[in-house]
């Protein structure tokens, strides 16, 4: 048997691929299962960013490789995107990066810049992919809890300064995946301190930026005077235009970065498909305002479902301003992983148990608002009856 390296060895198997198994096997028995657990957003993207696809995928002279640095349109759409909806500027040539999907970014990011013996500062509960990046990198994990009495916000000064001496790297994620927290432009002022006393570098997670309920904007790391020294922000149109499948992220700010990001994702891969970034570039500079606002509308009446249900129920429920999912502490007696379970095998509801995130997250179970309206009313149901 050829074994596996050892970096590999220190990883373990996608969670959503595991859930994603146990899914089929339940569908092979004939079992409906309501699929809340994956956080894809079940709506179609804007009709004319489908028209730009088809229309840009007959031209004859789209079909070569890409380029590597990204199309100067859709780069340029990028930096407008940036400077009509948070007032930052930016260089499209220097600062912005397109990206396939904007998870290649995070692991790449990581590739780039740490060694073994480095720390990589992560939060705990996490979108995995952080801390799978830093330990391909064979880097040291310092983990920073989010509790939900701190409203889910690291605290900075319990990081001890042995550990910022050695930091390459610090991931947050505003709105969060998957607390559904937000984070106000003070909190990323003083990372952005703390970032440049201690030389790291910020990584901020950003595709739910503009998935937001209640009238609430967040804003850009970027927003803060002086971060594009120190810090680099991920976005996405995979939540945002519900291009999930279409694979186009976006690395902007630090020039440091971004030529190193290209330096590595250059010798790994070869671009987005021209055809996908030109509608792309059609989807930041053309789709209103009022399309994004009207489908966070649905979102949020997905969510008040959801947490009135729950609340019904006795569960502890917070009801978040942003992001696709509410965080749910489990009923006494219960673990994430078996509330998650009794769900899936008694209701046939496919929610994600809490400590695929970091053990902080182990009393919780995430559930994803991207699943049709009348789905999400049947898994209410199905789950009253089982609780109830
Ligand atoms: N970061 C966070 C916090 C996410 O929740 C996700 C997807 O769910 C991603 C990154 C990856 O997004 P993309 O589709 O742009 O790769």
């Amino acid at each position: 048997m050829r074994t596996l390296s050892k970096r590999l060895s220190r990883i373990p198997p996608y969670p959503f691929v595991v859930i994603a198994e146990q899914i089929r096997q339940l569908q092979a028995r004939g079992v409906d299962v309501i699929r809340m657990d994956i956080g894809a957003p079940d709506m179609p993207p804007p009709e004319q960013v489908i028209d730009a696809l088809a229309e840009e995928a007959r031209r004859p002279d789209v079909h070569g490789y890409p380029g590597y640095r990204g199309s100067p349109q859709l780069k340029s759409a990028f930096a407008e995107y940036y400077q009509r909806r948070f007032a930052v500027e930016l260089d499209p040539a220097e600062e912005v990066l397109p990206l396939i999907g904007s998870k290649e970014g995070l692991y790449h990011l990581t590739q780039a810049y740490v060694d073994p013996g480095d720390v990589v500062i992560i939060p705990d509960p996490a979108y995995p992919t952080y801390r799978m990046a830093a330990l391909f990198a064979g880097g040291e994990i310092y983990t920073v809890s989010l509790k939900a009495e701190n409203g889910y916000l690291p605290d900075l000064n319990d990081i001890p300064e042995s550990v910022l001496r050695r930091t390459k790297l610090f991931w947050i994620n505003y709105p969060n995946n998957p607390t559904g927290a937000t984070a106000s432009l003070s909190f990323f002022q003083e990372v952005i301190a703390l970032a440049r006393r201690w030389d790291f570098l910020v990584c901020h997670d950003a595709p739910y930026v503009d998935v937001t309920y209640d009238n609430y904007i967040a804003p850009s790391i970027l927003q803060v005077p002086g971060a594009k020294d120190v810090a680099v922000e991920f976005n996405s149109l995979s939540k945002s235009y519900n291009m999930a499948g279409w694979r186009v992220g976006v690395a902007v700010g630090s020039s440091d970065a971004i030529k190193a990001l290209l330096r590595m994702k250059s010798n790994v891969d070869s671009g987005i498909f021209l055809p996908i970034q030109h509608a792309a570039a059609v989807a930041l500079r053309q789709v209103p305002q009022t399309w994004i606002k009207e489908r966070n509308q649905i979102y949020a009446h997905r969510r008040d479902m959801l947490v009135d249900a729950l609340r019904r129920l006795g569960l502890n429920v917070q009801s978040p301003r942003a992001a696709l999912y509410v965080w749910v502490r489990v009923p006494e007696g219960f673990t994430g992983r078996t509330f998650a379970d009794r769900l899936l095998q008694g209701a046939g509801v496919s929610v994600a148990p809490g400590d695929m995130y970091g053990t902080q997250g182990a009393d919780y179970v995430r559930i994803s608002l991207g699943v049709p309206t009348d789905r999400v009313e049947e898994a209410i149901q199905r789950i009253t009856r089982l609780l109830a």
